[in-house]
């Protein structure tokens, strides 16, 4: 996810799909122009990028010219079009392609066709790189099409959103709900494993349980799993840079997700503060932290009754147990207070049904929704 202003736009179409298509409606155009020296001009600004890789790709003698309209301003098309450049000279008697970045609602495409109607031109070809066939209006067929795409905003490679993201190589959709990311707290056994399943759903977030990670990476025999287990097979946490490091991976592993459900990181403060640059750094912030609330009897009940079924070691010992809560205590609960600090921090009683809890908290997450914005 990337920030632009002040929205929120997600991966959609990568560098290597958009130079595939180039490379075939290239091949396309030169089909049609064997024996010719067309003339390819591009509409500035938005087809800089698509105009210069187009001509790299293109095999055979061309010329190259520009005109520059605009009709968009923010994020929908105004449909009305200024020239700011007007036809090239000399283009009268030759055989010209327009390289257009986007086909949209069909307003460029309709003033293209009247400016060059004008000037006895040997043949008129428009080739869209982006085309959103449920928009365009326009009644002119559009000779060549890169891609289809449905009716999203789109930014990057060229394109931008109020000039900002024209210089990235890949093409990025607008994310139009808001994003939310969330801490779960909780002491082991809580919860928050069987009330992330639910939420990720409902919300469309994307679970990272560093726990889960960890237990991946020990069933896998890993490097990482190898050093992790040393530590959770005595209920003791895995150090901070190991544990950072894996988080910050997951988090970079998942570009297209609309948020996270954090559960079980952070549990020092080390690993809250890498967590508060880690997404500022990726313009993001945690939009709110629960804390999943319960009695160490009830908990300690619920960790045995799962170890007899999940097998994890850690869940099977009451000693093991009481050293969880001990480090939670100490290290985690302090990280609560930094959240509590900034206003972020929601205690949900944990006691009761599942869906009673999931309700509790989708409570919770609702307001966070609303406090975003879109
Ligand atoms: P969990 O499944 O969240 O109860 O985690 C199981 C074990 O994994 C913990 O007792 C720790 O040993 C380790 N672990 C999980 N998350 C972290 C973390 N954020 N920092 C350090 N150790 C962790």
């Amino acid at each position: 996810m990337i920030k632009l202003h002040d929205k929120y736009f997600k991966p959609f179409i990568s560098a290597e799909e958009i130079q595939e298509a180039i490379a075939r409606m290239a091949q396309e155009v030169k089909a049609d122009f064997k024996d010719e020296v067309p003339v390819f001009i591009g509409v500035l600004n938005g087809a800089f990028m698509f105009t210069s890789d187009f001509l790299k790709a293109y095999d055979g003698p061309c010329e190259v010219s520009f005109v520059k309209l605009s009709s968009y301003r923010g994020l929908s098309s105004t449909g009305i079009v200024e020239t700011l450049l007007d036809v090239p000279e000399g283009v009268s008697g030759r055989s010209v392609v327009i390289l257009e970045d986007v086909i949209d609602s069909g307003a460029t495409v309709k003033e293209l066709v009247s400016m060059f109607s004008e000037i006895n031109v040997k043949k008129f070809k428009i080739a869209g790189l982006f085309y959103k066939p449920d928009t365009y209006k326009g009644e002119y067929n559009i000779d060549y099409v890169g891609m289809k795409i449905s009716d999203k905003f789109i930014v990057g490679y060229g394109l931008d959103y109020d000039e900002l993201g024209r210089n990235l190589p890949d093409v990025y959709q607008l994310n139009d709900k808001p994003m939310i990311n969330l801490v779960l707290f909780g002491k082991p056994g809580a919860g928050k494993g069987t009330q992330a399943n639910f939420l990720k759903e409902k919300y469309d977030l994307k679970h990272i349980s560093t726990g889960d990670v960890f237990r991946f990476n020990i069933k896998n025999g890993t490097e990482l799993g190898v050093l992790a287990k040393s530590y959770i097979d005595k209920g003791e946490l895995v150090p901070d840079e190991v544990t950072i490091n894996m988080l910050k991976a997951e988090v970079e592993n998942n570009p297209e997700a609309n948020g996270f459900i954090f559960d079980g990181f952070p549990r020092t403060q080390a690993q809250a503060k890498a967590l508060d640059e880690l997404m500022k750094s990726k313009q993001m912030e945690i939009s709110g932290t629960i804390a999943l609330e319960a009695k160490d009897e009830v908990l300690i009940e619920r960790l045995l009754e799962r170890g007899k079924v999940s097998g994890r070691s850690d869940d099977q010992d009451e000693e093991k147990i009481k050293n969880r809560f001990q480090e939670y205590n100490e290290k985690t609960a302090p990280v609560m207070d930094f959240y509590a600090e900034q206003n972020k921090l929601h205690k949900v009683d944990g006691i009761g049904k599942i869906d009673e809890i999931t309700g509790r908290l989708s409570r919770v997450i609702d307001a966070l929704c609303k406090q975003e914005k879109v």
